[in-house]
């Protein structure tokens, strides 16, 4: 425990994660110090508010470690490599972020943590885990990059009016653990790894080995996919308490110690209570919501967190059958002369995308837009079967279009120059013409959206309106 009175600490960045940490670190009588690289009317604002109560704030100059700091508490998105830190490493000042600092400040019963990371499927899977521990009875909040920051959680549990949660399901970034040096969670999940977010990084070796720090310190379970080998490695190079298990999830037949699926029916075969049984029924795959296969597997991993918690398997059942998506992840908009529009806006990186391109048999893929550095071989080469057409749009449309011209030569693709605000509605307009009935457009664009929108739920509620408008043109929709 860290006495906090007039300890020096210095906030890297101003926003959804420095205010807060401000406030909450001078509300326990630290003397605080925030750095913030932008000086725009926004923090103009934030750092009033923060002044009035007695924070300094300095704007354009987040590269400084102000004097005598002696500790820095850090936006998670503030890359590794800022002088900030060059200069923090260099005076021997230890650098927390948001999810450190509530690890922290945690009371001694607060409650344990089910942690979830992974490249995609990680909201998904943290509110499906959080539905399955309300069905058990428990009280619990799905937490972390969603809704509810950790922060909050962990203070909310120490008021003296609160009724403690039991446990908290908590979603963690990449950038949340790269800086959360002695988390330690009950048990944890990261359910895939794939490219991404490795200009922040370095490196594809430097973000696998953050995300594997989820797996530190465990007590019971460490939870990965079969199908991602390197998850697996992740928790064998894991440093976990004595006794913490190692536990697999796959969409097929299951191996001890791994949960799967056995003729439509999720089991269990890590936690079975029952001697005489090898494996306990969970739910069924018709359970779980929408049931395509990377959905199935996020439902596994929540399943296996939950098991690992002492969860009874009727309320897996239960909270799976209680789950709603998020929108945006594979919503089901219109189905418009036999042709069924999928709205998978949030499949911003080209392992999303392959994920729900695979889902579908026969396609018309609308995609496009920031690549982010991403290469789309992979992706065109493992979907080339199932496209009936692409339609292209956005900054990096033509990084699509060559990969679908070396992987699929023959499927017919429509690309779209404008940005302007109908450009989706012209998009659709294109795949209708392409699909036939029986098939799906899928909006999935393996990339991000700030080329053309705010962001990736603008360019999903433009997709829906525009399939909508086709709907109205069409005389009705299903
Ligand atoms: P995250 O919080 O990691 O961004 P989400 O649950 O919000 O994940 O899902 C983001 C997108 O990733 C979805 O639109 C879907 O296309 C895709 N997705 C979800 N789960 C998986 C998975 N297990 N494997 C691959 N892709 C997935």
């Amino acid at each position: 425990q860290v006495n906090w009175t007039g300890t020096r600490v210095t906030v890297a960045g101003l926003g959804v994660s420095g205010v807060p940490a401000a406030r909450v670190l001078r509300g326990l009588g630290a003397r605080v110090t925030v750095v913030n690289d932008g000086d725009d009317e926004r923090s103009r604002q934030q750092a009033a508010e923060l002044e009035a109560l007695g924070v300094t704030v300095r704007l354009g100059d987040g590269a400084t470690l102000p004097e005598s700091t002696e500790l820095v508490v850090t936006t998670p998105g503030w890359q590794p490599d800022k002088p900030l830190f060059r200069a923090a490493a260099e005076a021997g000042v230890p650098v927390w972020g948001d999810v450190e600092l509530a690890w922290r400040l945690r009371g001694p019963d607060a409650a344990p943590w089910l942690a979830v990371t992974g490249t995609n499927g990680k909201t998904t899977t943290v509110r499906m885990l959080a539905a399955i521990l309300e069905a058990a009875g428990l009280r619990t909040a799905a937490v972390g990059n969603i809704g509810v920051s950790v922060l909050d959680a962990v203070l909310a549990e120490q008021r003296e009016d609160a009724e403690p949660y039991d446990v908290l399901a908590v979603e963690l970034s990449s950038y949340q653990l790269h800086w959360a040096p002695s988390l330690r969670a009950h048990s944890a999940t990261v359910l895939n790894l794939a490219p991404d977010h490795l200009d922040w990084h370095g490196s594809m070796e430097a973000y696998a080995a953050d995300k594997g720090r989820i797996y530190r310190g465990n007590t019971i379970a460490c939870v990965y996919n079969a199908a991602d080998k390197a998850t697996e490695e992740l928790v064998r190079a894991a440093d976990v308490e004595e006794g913490c298990r190692a536990i697999g999830f796959t969409l097929g037949p299951p191996a001890p110690s791994q949960l799967g699926v056995v003729d439509g029916i999720l089991v269990d075969r890590a936690f079975v209570a029952d001697r005489q049984k090898q494996a306990q029924e969970l739910a069924e795959v018709s359970d779980v919501n929408p049931p395509v296969p990377h959905n199935i597997a996020n439902a596994l991993a929540a399943a296996a967190l939950a098991r690992a918690y002492g969860v009874e398997p009727r309320a897996v059942r239960d909270g799976l059958r209680a789950f709603r998506p998020e929108p945006h992840r594979i919503a089901r908009v219109a189905e418009i002369g036999g042709v069924t529009y999928i709205d998978d806006s949030k499949a911003t990186n080209t392992h999303a995308a392959e994920a729900s391109l695979t889902a579908y048999d026969s396609v018309v893929w609308i995609a496009g837009g920031l690549a982010k550095g991403a290469t789309f071989d992979e992706l065109v080469a493992a979907a080339s079967g199932r496209l009936r057409g692409a339609v292209l749009m956005g900054a990096d449309r033509a990084l699509i279009r060559e990969a679908l011209t070396r992987h699929a030569p023959d499927v017919p693709v429509a690309e779209l120059g404008r940005t302007d605000t109908g450009a989706m509605a012209a998009a659709v307009r294109e795949a209708a013409a392409l699909a036939r009935p029986g098939d799906t457009v899928l909006l999935a664009p393996a990339c991000a959206s700030m080329d053309m929108f705010v962001n990736y739920g603008k360019r999903g509620e433009a997709f829906a309106e525009a399939v909508r408008e086709l709907g109205a043109g069409h005389g009705g929709q299903g």
